[in-house]
């Protein structure tokens, strides 16, 4: 049987556990989670234990990228469950604060990104999304110091915010975006696929497949308008209330027209019932 990683729940105790790795020369890479864990957060996992000696998991489930109306409290924490996976998966570290000691009483800086972060997809209906992403990533690779830091291209517009950040303030880490890891009828893993009912659970595929079928047409040369018009009718048919389906410049995000103007990602966020789903594709 593994040893299970040793959880660390304050910041000096974390500082002492990865010492030994910085001192050693041990290469560190970070895989930030909110717990919950899948298959995805596993290929993130992977793919750290790939590019680096020693492997720390974060727990934390952000309250400052929640709005009030949101999840928070509700969002599941199989903190058991998690460990047990973690172990079996035979990562070094678990780091786990709380949200106390994320932010103390006297806690009075934010980080504010903007560029993909102001892109008008998630931020338009999440605005404080971003600004808590950001700070606590900020937190994560200052506490933790790590080589490589990886993250899902699931939530598309939250990796390029974190690309661009690292790179803004010099932080010396790179960061890595890994591709979605589906079911087999290509729904996204998401830990908040659990709050689908099983009707809901047998329409929710038909997002990707849809994306799939948008890509392909406009690989073909079909106007971009009037493909993303269709889908956005099959969307709404299907049961789903869609926030947003856009095409946009993978690396800027910035509204593209067509496929000379540069590499695109199409991106989707839909509600199906209380369940909100993102997904993205490249084309
Ligand atoms: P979360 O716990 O939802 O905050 O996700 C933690 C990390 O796992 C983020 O970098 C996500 O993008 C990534 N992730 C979540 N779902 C998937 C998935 N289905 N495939 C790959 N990565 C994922």
């Amino acid at each position: 049987m593994a040893s299970r990683p040793t959880i660390v729940t304050t910041v000096p105790a974390l500082r002492r556990a990865v010492e030994p790795f910085w001192h050693a020369g041990e290469r560190l890479a970070l895989v930030p989670t909110m717990g919950a864990l899948h298959r995805g957060h596993l290929a993130l996992v992977r793919e750290a234990k790939r590019r680096a000696k020693r492997v720390v998991v974060s727990i934390f489930v952000n309250p400052t990228q929640f709005a009030p109306n949101e999840d928070f409290s509700s969002y599941p924490r199989p903190i058991k469950n998690d460990i047990a996976t973690l172990t079996d998966a035979k990562v070094d570290l678990v780091w786990a604060p709380s949200p106390e000691v994320m932010y103390p009483d006297s806690f009075a800086t934010k980080i504010e990104p903007a560029g993909a972060a102001k892109a008008g997809l998630e931020d338009k209906f999440r605005p404080h999304f971003f600004g808590g992403v950001a700070t606590v990533v900020a937190k994560l690779f200052t506490q933790t110091a790590p080589d490589f830091a990886l993250f899902g291209q699931k939530d598309y517009q939250q990796l390029r915010v974190v690309t661009q950040m690292a790179k803004d303030l010099d932080l010396p880490l790179k960061v890595i975006g890994i591709p979605t890891v589906r079911e087999k009828d290509g729904l996204a893993l998401s830990s908040r696929n659990v709050y689908l009912s099983a009707a809901e659970r047998n329409v929710a595929p038909l997002l990707y497949r849809v994306l799939k079928a948008a890509a392909t047409r406009i690989k073909k040369g079909d106007a971009i308008g009037p493909v993303l018009d269709v889908a956005r009718i099959e969307i709404d048919l299907a049961g789903f209330s869609l926030d947003y389906l856009e095409a946009r410049h993978a690396l800027t995000l910035a509204p593209i027209a067509s496929r000379k103007d540069g590499p695109i990602r199409l991106l989707v966020a839909a509600k199906m019932g209380k369940t909100r789903l993102i997904d993205n594709i490249g084309v």
